[in-house]
């Protein structure tokens, strides 16, 4: 999808071909394409000459003799194209202007979600979709965005796409933006201050001026000639750089979703203010999340477990009653909980589901006042579930370990534990999509120094 610096682009394209073209003829291809009848937009604009075109927003603006206007916007994948006049239109052509001077413009759109509709020089900035935009960076004051924070709730990512708010970033800049601003994209907009709405400014100036000079960066053919291409995606610093190392401190870059939208930013130069810094570890049973655990409490990091927390909440009275009404007394034996029977109740689902239920939530609460106390500045949570749960989103590094089967059941024949039990149990762990949540995968087959070294290398201390 086209943002700012690739509509601006265009509009300069377009500034080098439509002006002073006479329309001799329009031809509609697409009749949902037009918001204006299409009867009423060929009787308006026949026989008037195209002017210089501007921009708003990502709306190019034709002007035209006698104060008519167009409004066009290309959504995902509108391009414009010069051509002959009269020529047969091209597969997914939505309209041609053609000209008295024998060549046409071409509006093409593959996904027909872009748009063009009459209006006058002296209505399309009151009407709509015009006039419920927002100012543009260069327009508004680090006030003025601080005190339109303030009105809405949600993280500042969300609050950079909103056009009404503030004009001209797309996903890819508002990335970029948080970036270079060191703002975590998940920090509540109302909690910004002035200054850093100054620097959100100062940044998005910057970069949507260096991108209109490079020619965007998703440019491919927005425009009327083929073969050009935008050279930004080369100064881009986060947007498409999850998984890689930070081109500031070389943490590796992490990729969430927020409002729906795909977020990358780094979790060390743009931490998320009065929260730690979390890194999750998971993996299936065996794989050696203790010694990752254990190893990080060395070097600082508050260890959060929730093996640990289950542990303890099995043992308070709280926690037995619910389960006692639950599922019997059978569960206890002198009064404790009985392990092997707490076991076989995970065999059956209904009751598995029932168990995990309760004891998950009772986690997390404990997890998140821990995360929320303002006690640490780095945590460690160890998570078997961690993929698909809240800590997921939570987390600035998933540490994922793996180690192959045979190395597992070692491991737990060691600790005196029937490895058939618990690896059957285990396979239930979502492997693949915990592969692709993670930060980075780690290989706990071998000896607690190779890992160890693994961990050095995030350059966590
Ligand atoms: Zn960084």
């Amino acid at each position: 999808m086209p943002e700012l610096p690739e509509v601006e682009t265009v509009v300069r394209i377009l500034n080098g071909f439509v002006p002073k073209k006479t329309i001799k003829d329009i031809r509609i291809f697409h009749e949902k394409s037009v918001l204006t009848p299409a009867s009423a937009f060929k009787a308006a604009l026949i026989g008037e000459t195209f002017l210089p075109c501007t921009r708003i927003g990502k709306f190019i603006i034709f002007h035209l003799t006698n104060e008519k206007v167009v409004i066009s916007h290309l959504r995902m994948e509108g391009k414009y194209f010069e051509g002959e006049a009269g020529q047969k239109p091209e597969k997914h052509d939505t309209l041609i202007y053609d000209f008295t001077d024998g060549t046409s413009l071409r509006f093409n759109d593959v996904r027909k979600f872009g748009i063009v509709e009459l209006k006058s020089e002296s209505d399309y900035k009151t009407t709509l979709p015009i006039s419920k935009l927002g100012k543009e960076p260069w327009d508004l004051e680090a006030k003025d965005l601080n005190e339109a924070f303030k009105r809405i709730s949600g993280p500042v990512k969300n609050a950079l796409l909103d056009q009404t708010i503030i004009l001209g970033l797309g996903n890819i800049y508002a990335d970029e933006v948080l970036f270079a601003s060191k703002i975590n994209p998940k920090t509540p907009a109302k909690t910004l201050s002035i200054e850093e709405c100054s620097r959100i400014l100062e940044e998005s100036r910057r970069i949507l001026s260096e991108a209109i000079k490079q020619g965007g960066s998703t440019i491919r053919s927005y425009h009327p000639k083929e073969g050009m291409s935008g050279n930004m995606q080369n100064e881009l610093h986060a947007y498409g750089h999850e998984g890689m190392k930070c081109d500031r401190c070389g943490m590796i870059m992490r990729k969430i979703t927020l409002g729906g939208r795909g977020t990358t930013y780094c979790p060390k130069c743009q931490p998320l203010k009065g929260k730690p810094f979390i890194v999750g570890v998971t993996g299936p049973i065996g794989s050696g999340k203790s010694s990752v655990s254990a190893y990080l409490k060395d070097k600082g990091f508050k260890v959060l477990s929730a093996d640990d927390i289950v542990h303890s909440l099995y043992k308070e009275d709280e926690v037995k009653d619910h389960l006692r009404k639950k599922f019997g007394e059978k569960l206890f034996k002198d009064g404790e909980i009985n392990k092997s029977e707490l076991l076989s109740l995970l065999t059956s689902p209904k009751s598995k589901k029932a168990l995990e239920e309760y004891i998950h939530s009772k986690v997390y609460e404990r997890m998140y006042s821990e995360i929320d106390s303002g006690k640490y500045k780095k945590v460690v949570v160890d998570v078997p579930l961690l993929i698909g749960g809240p800590l997921e989103k939570d987390s600035d590094l998933i540490v994922l370990i793996t180690a192959s089967k045979e190395v597992r059941e070692q491991r737990l024949i060691k600790r005196n534990v029937d490895p058939k039990k618990y690896l059957d149990l285990n396979d239930s762990f979502p492997l693949r999509k915990a592969k692709k949540a993670a930060s980075i995968t780690l290989d706990g087959s071998g000896s607690l120094k190779d890992l160890y070294k693994q961990l050095d290398h995030l350059d966590l201390f």
